[in-house]
């Protein structure tokens, strides 16, 4: 008898297929929405495997309920949306698709950075908008990218491909992790500071780290204060590291100059959050790793890993 597994959002097609092959396939088919709490609580009961997205809180009652069930394979490099204990406690796989996502979200955060740095997205509303008047000396005037002192945060394969592109950019560039890599320091010309070193130095910092109970608000108001008025920050990493309300103040204020966020400590934001208010932040809604190629990459690592599970196989990126 195949396995079943159970996927929690419609796949490509090619994807299906492939699961298809070796396992029993029941999938939530909407695209735009996520698969309700009581669906999946259903669902997680008869199946050896769940295909899982990040939008899923994989929590540790909604395994306990899962008697069957084997193998956890998300659908991104981040896995704070999974209880890892518990599915380690339960004896459940958990795999993720690191790797594959690097470039794709190391252009998208450059992309950030870029669009808030030199106000792209307000530039192009201020033309619609027929507010396009004249040429003048200080109109939409951003921050020089080319020659500043970037910060990267958690300089794992995300940040370093971030800090190759910085270079091209002549930028001088300093990084924090919990533990130098020396290595990289070398090949890429990278300088380790402490937190605080970084932001007080750096005219932009991109936080890279993973959210863990360590980088949960791991910037908040007095980090930002450290800052300078003319700093931009950016974040692709995952909401939540950076403490929202501590932001706000600091954009509202002008303690530092913008940021530019892909993702928030709630997803989807809502419309009337504060932080929508502020002409000097640039939003996305999560789209780091989303080219067409690396989503196709990640959807087919995801199917790899959970495949190799069911099929007694060691999968390439065991997380527990
Ligand atoms: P990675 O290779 O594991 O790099 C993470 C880096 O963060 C490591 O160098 C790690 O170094 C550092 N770090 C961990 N905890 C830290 C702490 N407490 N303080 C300082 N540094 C810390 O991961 P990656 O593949 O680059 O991905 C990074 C994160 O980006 C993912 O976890 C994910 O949440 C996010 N992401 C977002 C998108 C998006 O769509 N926006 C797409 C892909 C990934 P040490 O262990 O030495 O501290």
């Amino acid at each position: 008898m195949k396995p079943r597994i159970y996927v929690t959002r419609k796949l490509p097609n090619q994807i299906v297929e492939r699961l298809s092959e070796s396992c029993e396939v029941r999938m939530w088919e909407e695209d735009d929405k996520p698969v309700p709490r009581e669906v999946l609580e259903e669902e997680i009961k008869e199946v050896d495997g769940l295909y899982c997205l990040l939008t899923e809180q994989i929590d540790a009652s909604l395994l306990e309920g899962a008697d069957k069930l084997k193998v956890i394979a998300n659908m991104a490099v981040g896995y704070n949306n999974i209880d890892i204990d518990a599915a380690k406690r339960l004896g459940i796989t958990v795999t993720n698709t690191p790797g594959v996502l690097t470039e794709t979200t190391a252009d998208l955060t450059f992309s950030l950075l870029m669009a808030t740095a030199r106000r792209i997205p307000e530039a192009s509303e201020y033309l619609r908008d027929g507010d396009w008047k004249t040429w003048s000396p200080m109109q939409l005037t951003g921050q020089d990218i080319h020659g500043a002192t970037l910060g990267i945060i958690g300089l794992g394969r995300i940040g370093e491909a971030v800090a190759k592109r910085a270079k091209g950019f002549d930028m001088k560039i300093l990084y924090h992790n919990r533990s130098r890599n020396r290595e990289a320091e070398e090949r890429l010309e990278l300088h380790y500071t402490e937190l605080n070193t970084l932001l007080r130095e750096c005219d932009f910092v991109c936080v890279l780290t993973p959210f863990t109970s360590e980088t949960n608000n791991m910037i908040g108001k007095e980090q930002l204060d450290l800052m300078k008025e003319s700093a931009v920050i950016i974040n692709t990493a995952r909401g939540g590291i950076i403490n929202e309300k501590a932001l706000y103040g600091a954009l509202k204020e002008k303690s530092i100059w913008a940021a530019g966020l892909d993702v928030f400590e709630e997803e989807p934001i809502s419309l009337d959050h504060p932080l929508l208010t502020l002409p000097n932040l640039v939003t996305l809604p999560h789209i780091g790793s989303a080219s067409i190629a690396t989503r196709m990459k990640m959807a087919d690592l995801a199917a790899t890993n959970l495949l190799d599970v069911l099929l007694g196989e060691e999968p390439p990126n065991r997380v527990v």
